[in-house]
């Protein structure tokens, strides 16, 4: 959003428009993308935006139109001229224009002229002085010159100050060119003096005023553009600071924060997320920090694309929000069967939720019922892998409970059947990764011997388990894991919340390694990354055992409010879109690659134990040696690197001592190395510090 510049006249003619299209030519000149708009002109004809706009215009590198608001016939004051064509002034209609031409993309500093002098009406109770304060702008006078000026600076710059209209300086103009130097600097160092405000200069006539260059050399000469300038600056500097504490006060006396220990989060400075852009985040003092993970695991294609916020913009002028309970849609019906048309082989049937820990919910329920609509009541078990990780919700935590996390929180759960996975044999017991996947899988068929018959499914993170802190598994161990649960009558079901989307390189995991699962699990990134939206996925098979006379309850009473939002599902729809036309999952496949080979160092840096990936979803695990020698935990040496990286402009997160990458896949070339060397430097700064900490220790 520019800033904006209210150049308001002592009177009319005092040069208000040569003064403001100087100004914006001189600013322009110097690098600040500046431009003048005219909200309201008077006495110009239907169909021509007048001189003023047009002079505007020119200076701002803009058509005529774009430069003029609303022009009336008559050159009267605007509420006279709008009577005359019983019209009137919409000042609300006025603001948002105003507003709109200050988020023009790119531009810096938007000068908005006022009409004639500042208690000028515009409509029976509002005057420009009005429009002004409304914009929240500051105001610049333009006096003439010559005799009579400092009486009538000094009142318009006390009756803005009586509007609590902030003055940031007066600019004298030579509207006739035979002022006497001397004296226009008299005038200029009272009005200075009298009303305690800056004065820029006094700007000299111009005789051709629609050489722009002329006006930007006269304005850069004869006024103190730096002053204003710096005015703007700190005016923007302070705005932003004290909204950033203003949020952080606020922050602290009310939020609580989602897995965060808030005496940490008190003791650190938070980053206050103002806006997205591509793969940065941007504060409000206009700090980036580059999105290492993707606002957890989620952004697919950056922030503030184009294209989803469109589609959003569009779904939103139409309806935010219908119930899918009895009525349906069309951006959910046309989502759901694109999401089948790229979704793993068989999955012809969307559920939706809106966090990945309901869709695991929905599956788990509908694991357990499709047997029971089977009449099998045997099989209720889940079976599930140690460490893994499915979401915080009752049923999730049952399948992905882990220590110390969830302790304490067994009143609320059930007890699953947990396996190894190969990670566990790889880190407890030194085997190699072929190994540690024989041992898993001996030890899931062990498993599925001893529990066979009451088990209802399998549940896993394909290919990646995720929060267990990034380790990923062959292929092979996905499709013969998921071939030993069928053989025993077990559901597989694949969560794919972490892993869907093209994060290991495929649409989906699963599908990638050979694997169709009978329930599918996706969220994070289905909307792009932009909105709440998940979904459960299962073929016709599963859905029919759920369709009979309703008196036999097999109805899924499963739902919450938002279930299947139209605004979620119209980005969603959008963002997979975009993986069709942008060829997506071929970027993040690059993008794997060379993010393998700019973490490859890493493995020799000090206190890196191993470095893991998968697709774009990378861990680097720091331990005091190898893997078997971890840190103590109090250390916090996961979040030390993560501060460290954010005071570099890089946002990551730890899980433990694992840092964590995980990039939207729209990152380029130059942000991946970025991103990767902020990280390795904190490493390397971490390390240091933890090494000089165990010299002084005694
Ligand atoms: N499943 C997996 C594999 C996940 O990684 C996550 C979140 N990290 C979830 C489920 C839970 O998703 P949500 O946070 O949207 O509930």
């Amino acid at each position: 959003m520019a800033q904006v510049l209210a150049v308001v006249g002592t009177d009319t003619e005092a040069g208000k428009t040569v003064v403001s299209a100087a100004l914006v030519a001189a600013l322009r000149a110097r690098g600040v993308m500046a431009a003048g708009v005219k909200p309201v002109a008077t006495g110009v004809a239907p169909g021509d935006a007048g001189e003023d706009a047009t002079l505007l215009a020119r200076a701002s590198g803009l058509r005529p139109d774009e430069c003029l608001l609303q022009g009336f016939l008559l050159p009267r004051s605007p509420l006279a001229a709008a009577r005359a064509e019983n019209a009137a002034v919409d000042m609300d209609a006025l603001l948002h224009a105003l507003r709109v031409c200050a988020a023009a993309p790119g531009l810096d500093l938007l000068l908005v002229e006022g009409v004639g002098g500042l208690l000028v009406p515009l409509t029976e109770r509002h005057t420009v002085r009005d429009l002004v304060r409304s914009l929240g702008a500051p105001a610049l006078v333009v006096g003439r010159a010559g005799l009579g000026t400092i009486g009538h600076c000094a009142l318009t710059v006390e009756a803005a100050r009586n509007a609590g209209i902030e003055v940031a300086g007066v600019v004298l103009c030579d509207t006739t060119g035979d002022v006497d130097a001397a004296f226009a600097a008299e005038n200029a160092a009272q009005v200075a003096a009298q009303c305690d405000v800056p004065v820029l200069g006094v700007l000299p006539h111009v005789a051709a005023t629609d050489d722009i260059n002329a006006l930007a050399r006269a304005a850069e000469e004869a006024l103190d553009l730096d002053a204003l300038q710096s005015a703007l600056r700190a005016r923007a500097g302070d705005a932003r600071a004290a909204a950033d504490a203003e949020v952080v006060q606020l922050d602290r006396r009310h939020l609580w924060h989602p897995f965060t220990q808030t005496s940490e989060w008190l003791a650190e400075e938070p980053v206050v997320v103002q806006r997205g852009e591509g793969c940065w985040l941007v504060d409000a003092q206009g700090r980036r920090y580059l999105d290492g993970v993707a606002s957890l695991w989620a952004n697919v294609h950056g922030h503030a694309h184009p294209r989803l916020d469109a589609a959003l913009r569009a779904q939103a002028g139409r309806i935010a929000h219908s119930t899918f309970l009895g009525l349906t849609h069309e951006p959910g019906a046309r989502l759901a069967a694109e999401l089948c048309a790229v979704a793993p082989q068989g999955l012809t049937r969307v559920f939706y939720s809106e966090a990945g820990a309901a869709a695991v919910e929905v599956a788990l329920r509908v694991a357990l019922l499709a047997h029971r609509h089977r009449g099998d009541l045997r099989r209720t078990r889940f079976v599930s892998l140690v460490e893994a990780y499915h979401g915080d919700t009752p049923g999730a935590v049952s399948v992905g409970r882990s220590e110390p996390f969830h302790r304490g929180l067994d009143p609320l759960l059930f007890d699953a059947v947990r396996v190894p996975p190969p990670q566990v044999f790889v880190r407890d017991q030194q085997c190699d990764a072929d190994d540690a996947e024989r041992r898993s899988l001996d030890a899931l068929r062990d498993t599925l011997q001893a529990h066979g018959d009451s088990v209802a499914a399998l549940v896993v993170e394909p290919r990646m388990q995720g929060a267990a802190g990034m380790w990923p598994h062959h292929d092979s161990w996905l499709q013969a894991a998921a071939a030993m649960a069928r053989d025993a009558g077990a559901l597989v079901i694949c969560d794919e919340v972490a892993t869907g989307f093209g994060r290991t390189g495929d649409m989906f995991a699963s599908a990638g390694a050979g694997v169709a699962p009978d329930i599918l699990t996706v969220g994070k990134g289905l909307t792009g990354g932009y909105l709440p939206l998940a979904a459960t996925l299962v073929g016709e098979e599963l859905f029919e055992l759920f369709t009979a006379p309703y008196a036999e309850h097999r109805t899924l009473y499963y739902g919450h409010t938002y279930t299947g939002n139209p605004l979620a599902c119209a980005v969603a729809r959008e963002s997979l879109a975009l993986f069709a036309q942008e060829d997506t999952l071929s970027r993040a496949r690059a993008l794997a690659d060379r993010l393998a080979a700019l973490l490859a160092p890493l493995h020799a840096l000090p206190h890196v134990a191993q470095v893991r990936q998968r697709g774009v979803m990378a861990g680097i695990e720091l331990c005091r040696g190898g893997l078997d020698q971890p840190f103590d935990p109090a250390l916090r040496v996961g979040r030390q690197v993560v501060l460290a990286a954010r005071r570099r402009g890089v946002v990551v997160r730890p899980l433990g001592d694992v840092v964590v990458l995980n990039p939207p896949l729209s990152l380029s070339d130059a942000e991946a190395s970025l991103l990767v060397e902020a990280v390795a430097e904190s490493v390397v700064e971490v390390g240091a510090g933890l090494m000089l900490h165990a010299l002084v220790q005694p």
